[in-house]
């Protein structure tokens, strides 16, 4: 969505519409191809010009500027411009006339040169002087962000969401945080001088969004929410690892392929900051990373991704089976592959619920890292998910502290990472202790610590809480429609026969394939699947495998 960076403008101000036509055209000779020449017949009208180009974040390299003119002033549209573009070199254009007010504008506005009416010719009398000036201000020129920039409060749940959203979409983008960054002021001043709504999101094409939904913003960004077609061979609901790899096999194999994915594609591991134990990258990689090439590789075999969209339903209506989506649209498939995932647990104790995404957050440790530089970080967890986000704040936070129920880490964490955190000096692991109270008014504020042993509680300052407590499936949507297990995992292969007898209301004559589930036709990978290991790897394993018995299941299905 980065647009490419905008040539730096050079604008002049005139109320003389000859004047103005002249300069403009001498402008344009010369600096034509390497600037923009924007003109405006007031003051006014060039500071309205100038916020619109603040808003799109394009440069400006230079004001040439008459000073005489009527309502305001050269020298007065200038005390005003260099607020908006303190960087931009000031020329006055005058009369002899007025050449004191231009001498005292060298004080007042710093202005860099004022040249003397009629400028001709422009070869001996104009271009030396701009050609100097701008090559000053290109020396010193860095080009601007040219992505999404998010302006915001830090705390607020709704920023959060949206920088989550980006972040694991991998868009670029730009947080400008409202309470540290005066320039972020200025830019909610101009977009909404009424309103001041946040979060505002402001688009290279210069377009704004107040208080966006994903799906605006997907919109936006330009992320397919509606498929296609009415009629897929194979629906994937889920586009974690799983869901990835049913995807690039199933399309590859030639079936017409839609995965839908209600968040972003990568799943869990796409919130993970270093995969160190999947095969074939021995230094590791980012789940981001992983999900990126995986999504590359899932469309270049022609899968369509349906993102954000949410499956809210299924219906079998043989040899049908129908998926409904939150936007209220249905697609008809003959396959059906879930890889849903698990979500993560939340954690039940007072004043967590009302602070999450606002200094509580569940497995957010991307997005929300640098937004703790130098400060500390509280995480809770003793997995390797918790391991994993502890070492990639102890990059930017000052000192992290591991909340631990347990005596150790041993139990529940792979020994590599135990190594690295015991190895970084800014990573503390407090065991026997469970937090039992956050405190905050806007935004977390203090944790209560309880140990587990002796009971004994302990209130401390903390303004950033992760939480990395394990997770579950949410397979609610399924109720009715396929076996689950108490917690909703999903069954399937061989866990679904009992006494060797089929699952209820099986209606074909074979047993169920390994990763069907009591539906025929209805499939499951990954974390979400009963009896699974929760690993990337064996989550790709079974995507792939499973698409061997799409195609057994569909060279019978009576179309
Ligand atoms: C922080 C962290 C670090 C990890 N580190 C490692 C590691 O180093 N090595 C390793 O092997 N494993 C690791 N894991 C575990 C690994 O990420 C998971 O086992 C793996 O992602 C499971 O893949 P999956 O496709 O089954 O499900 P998920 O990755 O959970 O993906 C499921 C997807 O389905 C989507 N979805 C859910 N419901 C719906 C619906 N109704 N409609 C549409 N979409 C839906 C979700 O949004 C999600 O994107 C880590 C996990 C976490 C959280």
């Amino acid at each position: 969505m980065a647009k490419s960076a905008s040539k730096p403008a050079l604008l002049t101000v005139d109320d003389d519409p000859e004047v103005l036509r002249a300069v403009e055209r001498d402008l344009r000779r010369e600096y034509g191809d390497r600037f923009r020449v924007l003109r405006a017949d007031s003051g006014a009208t060039a500071l309205e010009a100038l916020k619109q180009l603040k808003l799109r974040n394009d440069p400006v390299a230079l004001f040439l500027v008459d000073q005489r003119m009527p309502q305001m002033s050269g020298v007065e549209f200038l005390e005003e411009a260099m607020e908006l573009f303190p960087e931009a070199k000031r020329v006055l254009l005058t009369a002899y006339a007025d050449t004191d007010a231009a001498i005292r504008a060298i004080n007042s506005v710093k202005t860099d040169y004022y040249l003397l009416k009629p400028w001709d010719p422009p070869e001996e009398r104009l271009y030396p002087v701009l050609n100097d000036l701008l090559d000053d201000w290109l020396s010193s020129f860095r080009p601007p962000f040219t992505g999404i920039r998010v302006v915001g409060s830090r705390w607020s749940p709704q920023s959060h969401q949206i920088k989550d959203f980006l972040a694991r979409n991998q868009v670029p983008y730009q947080w400008m945080d409202i309470e540290a960054d005066e320039e972020a002021r200025r830019l909610v001043e101009y977009a909404e001088p009424d309103a001041a709504q946040l979060p505002l999101v402001l688009l290279p094409d210069g377009s704004r969004l107040i208080q966006p939904s994903s799906g605006q913003i997907a919109d936006k960004i330009g992320l397919r929410t509606r498929a296609e077609k009415p009629f897929y061979d194979l629906v994937i609901v889920g586009g974690g690892p799983a869901g990835l790899a049913a995807a690039v096999y199933g399309a590859s194999e030639g079936l017409s392929t839609v995965m839908i994915e209600k968040e972003a594609p990568g799943g869990q591991a796409g919130s993970s900051s270093r995969i160190e134990n999947y095969l074939g990258f021995p230094v590791g990689l980012s789940g981001g990373d992983l999900a990126r090439r995986a999504v590359t590789q899932a469309r270049r075999f022609g899968v369509e991704i349906i993102t954000p969209q949410e499956v809210m339903g299924v219906r079998v209506e043989d040899p049908y089976r129908i998926v409904d989506l939150a936007d209220g649209s249905e697609i008809n498939c003959h396959a059906l592959m879930i890889a849903t995932g698990v979500a993560w647990r939340k954690l039940d104790v007072p004043g967590l619920e009302a602070l999450t995404g606002a200094g509580v957050y569940y497995g957010a440790a991307q997005a929300e890292a640098l937004s703790c530089s130098g400060e500390d970080v509280y995480i809770i967890g003793g997995a390797n998910s918790a391991g994993q986000a502890a070492m990639y704040f102890s990059k930017y936070a000052r000192k992290i502290t591991m909340l631990v129920r347990g005596d150790s880490l041993a139990k529940s964490m792979s020994q590599y990472l135990i190594d690295q955190i015991s190895a970084t000096d800014n990573i503390a692991v407090q065991v026997h202790s469970s937090v039992v109270e956050a405190k905050g008014e806007t935004s977390l504020e203090a944790i209560t610590i309880a140990n587990t042993i002796t009971g004994e509680k302990e209130t401390v300052p903390a303004t950033s809480l992760f939480i990395f407590i394990g997770a579950l499936p949410r397979t609610d949507w399924l109720d009715g429609v396929v076996e689950r297990d108490k917690q909703g995992f999903i069954m399937s292969g061989a866990d679904l026969m009992r006494d060797r007898r089929r699952p209820r209301g099986w209606a074909v004559d074979r047993d169920p394939f390994l990763l069907e589930t009591s539906v025929p036709g209805i499939f499951v990978a990954g974390d979400v699947r009963y009896g699974s290991v929760k690993r990337v790897a064996s989550g790709v394993g079974e995507g792939s495998i499973a698409i061997q018995f799409v195609h057994q299941y569909l060279s019978k299905v009576g179309a």
